[in-house]
């Protein structure tokens, strides 16, 4: 009756989770979103937007405004260089990006090297594209890319790489050498690589991001995603940005064409003013999440939690063989939803084969009484093992 890739497709795991703190009344450090309301400077701005701006369809690549905006942002914070007419085009968030590239850039049969952990909606949307899925695995502490890795996955078949960086749910910014390594196997192979870049704002610790698309090479095989919702902490905002060479920007503007026309062009606008406005913004966001993500790491050490390095992202995850539980991820996290109070994810859902499953994602993207109480009721879960 149904498509066989949809037949046996759980829900997300994300919807899962939350569906389960909400019934509960759970504190929710699992789907990751912010407990703040956003910058109310750019809430405003698309309130008035709403009110007073252009509410009816908006050109099929986007506003003009948010495409150049767009470009300038990427030219000052990653040194990019796009033209915004024939290289950008704007997105209902990054989910429709990734599917409006899989659906124009996979032919049946070709082969996609994925990473996992992998973020949950790729698999089924290259499947349902014709892709075959080639897995590389990636393990803690470190999760890095290693040549043999490489080799094994990327065939003559191989036709598009799929790069999620900062990586997700890992909380890791990938080595300039990791870089160096993917963009070498790209251009050997003549390979697309599509960046998942939803979190290169999210950075910590002096990191800067460096796209993919930067490295020798990649400039013209390269299709990089973003998102205006974890940009500005609005994840319901569903804006998000494609940036490609002409060629690739044709192709995947198609599928967009007819996957959802255009996004809202209030929140089009508000986007733009946003990127043009908000520098000080993009300093303060990072350092109020790195210090979130320390009283967290923090909190959960003094209760004998082992933590996983984060340099990126709103997660970072816990060991549970380190910490001395004795329990799989998800199990762990289904009790600490039930019994302490706690909705978490479990990581072992990132992987499609031979599961890490000892590994737990925390969202710190919080204010400090739900870190605080958060804190507490995973050390009441950890007594349930
Ligand atoms: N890719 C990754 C790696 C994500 O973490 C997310 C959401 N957090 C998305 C894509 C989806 O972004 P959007 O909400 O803009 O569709
Ligand atoms: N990307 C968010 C996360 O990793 C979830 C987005 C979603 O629920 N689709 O938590």
């Amino acid at each position: 009756m149904v498509n066989s890739v949809y037949a046996g497709l759980p829900t997300t795991i994300f919807e899962v989770m939350s569906g389960l703190a909400r019934d509960t009344g759970a504190i929710n450090l699992g789907q990751g979103f912010p407990d703040t309301p956003g910058p109310e400077a750019l809430r405003r701005k698309a309130a008035e937007l709403v009110v007073d701006g252009w509410n009816q369809y908006p050109p099929m690549r986007g506003v003009p405004e948010l495409r150049q905006a767009a470009a300038g942002h990427y030219r000052r914070f990653q040194g990019l260089d796009l033209d915004w007419e024939t290289e950008v085009t704007v997105t209902s968030g990054a989910t429709e990006a990734l599917a409006a590239s899989f659906l124009a850039l996979i032919e049946p049969g070709d082969e996609v090297v994925l990473f996992q952990p992998l973020y949950d909606a790729y698999a089924p949307l290259i499947r349902r594209a014709g892709g075959v899925a080639r897995l590389v695995r990636l393990t803690p502490p470190d999760w890095r890319i290693g040549r043999e890795a490489l080799a094994a996955a990327f065939t003559p078949r191989t036709r598009l790489v799929v790069f999620n960086n900062p990586l997700n749910p890992a909380g890791v910014v990938f080595p300039h050498e990791d870089l160096a390594l993917l963009a070498e196997f790209c251009v050997v192979h003549d390979a697309i690589a599509i960046c998942d870049e939803v979190w290169e704002q999210v950075v910590f610790d002096g990191r800067r991001h460096v796209p993919l698309m930067a490295l020798p090479g990649m400039r013209e095989r390269t299709v990089k995603i973003g998102s205006a919702g974890k940009m500005f902490a609005l994840t319901g905002w569903k804006v998000g940005f494609v940036c490609a060479a002409p060629e690739l920007t044709a192709a995947v503007a198609k599928a967009h064409q007819f996957l959802t026309f255009t996004t809202p062009p209030n929140l089009q606008a508000a986007v733009a003013w946003g990127l043009g406005n908000c520098d000080d913004w993009f300093e303060a966001m990072p350092r109020d999440l790195q210090r979130s993500r320390d009283r967290l790491a923090a909190g959960l050490r003094s209760e004998g939690f082992a933590v996983l390095d984060s340099g990126g992202t709103y997660f970072l995850n816990i060991d549970l063989a380190a910490s001395g539980v004795d329990a799989d991820d998800r199990t762990f996290c289904l009790r600490a939803v039930k019994e302490a109070g706690v909705a978490a994810i479990p990581v072992s859902t990132f992987y499609e084969t031979d599961p890490v499953t000892s590994v737990v994602r925390l969202c710190f993207a919080k204010v400090d009484a739900t870190l605080d109480a958060g804190v507490e009721r995973l050390a009441r879960a950890r007594k349930l093992f």
